[in-house]
């Protein structure tokens, strides 16, 4: 009996370490690995650190803080979710990028809350790319337009390190395909109007468990993989 348990913990601590190895025997080296973690407890973001993982990837504030705080303090962490406003304050003293800008009024609070902790905070912009409308992000002219604003050229304390989406929750490979190269061009574009000069504005963060493979084939530069590591949600 003692040896069964022994041997289903032992299981249990090789299956993340192993899944990360999966996972990343599978992306190339210039593709990032974010952990989503959400919803797990710390015991196995724990497992995932000392199978090498750094950066994190967390959906909600009230989860993000907690785990941050208890946590190795040399984790990157991600904001990989719906982000309301008056939340990012609690945030803004840590995390190290905002993956789910999904209204450009978020920028101005993003950078007002790093400024008062003289940092410099990490930020995607979101697009939405998929058919549900249940997705956030912003749509292309959107963004165009503020980044042309005067507005914008004001804030010195947020970098724009690239664009992020999320594509249909769908077995259509050829829709999830179109929606990728769609992030994509939006990122080309961007690049050249807005960027040319910055070589920090480069990643293209699109790729989950179940499309990182189409999203790297389709120039993904990060992917954000939970249940692949983690196992599913309940
Ligand atoms: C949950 C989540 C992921 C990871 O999803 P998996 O299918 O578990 O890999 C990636 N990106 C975002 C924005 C998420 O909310």
């Amino acid at each position: 009996m003692v040896v069964l348990i022994l041997f289903y913990f032992a299981l249990n601590m090789t299956t993340i370490a192993e899944n990360i190895r999966h996972v990343k025997s599978e992306i190339p080296n210039h593709v990032t690995l974010v952990a989503v973690s959400k919803t797990k407890p710390n015991e196995l973001l724990t497992e995932a650190y000392h199978a090498g993982q750094r950066i994190f990837g967390e959906n909600r504030v009230q989860e993000l803080v907690p785990k941050s705080e208890t946590l190795p303090k040399d984790i990157a962490w991600h904001m990989i979710g719906h982000l309301q406003r008056n939340k990012i304050k609690y945030i803004a003293p840590f995390v190290s990028c905002i993956q789910s800008v999904d209204t450009v009024d978020l920028l101005a609070e993003i950078n007002k809350q790093a400024a008062k902790h003289s940092r410099s905070i990490l930020v995607l912009l979101q697009f939405h790319i998929a058919q549900e409308d249940t997705k956030f992000g912003l749509t292309l002219e959107e963004a165009e337009t503020y980044l042309a604003s005067t507005e914008f050229a004001k804030l010195r304390n947020i970098e724009i390190a690239g664009v992020m989406g999320m594509a249909t929750f769908t077995d259509d490979e050829l829709q999830v395909r179109t929606e990728f190269k769609t992030l994509k061009s939006i990122f080309g574009t961007l690049k050249s109007q807005f960027f040319s000069t910055k070589p920090s504005f480069k990643e293209i963060s699109m790729g989950m468990s179940g499309d990182y493979k189409i999203a790297i084939e389709e120039g993904s530069t990060m992917v954000r993989v939970g249940s692949s590591i983690f196992g599913s949600r309940s």
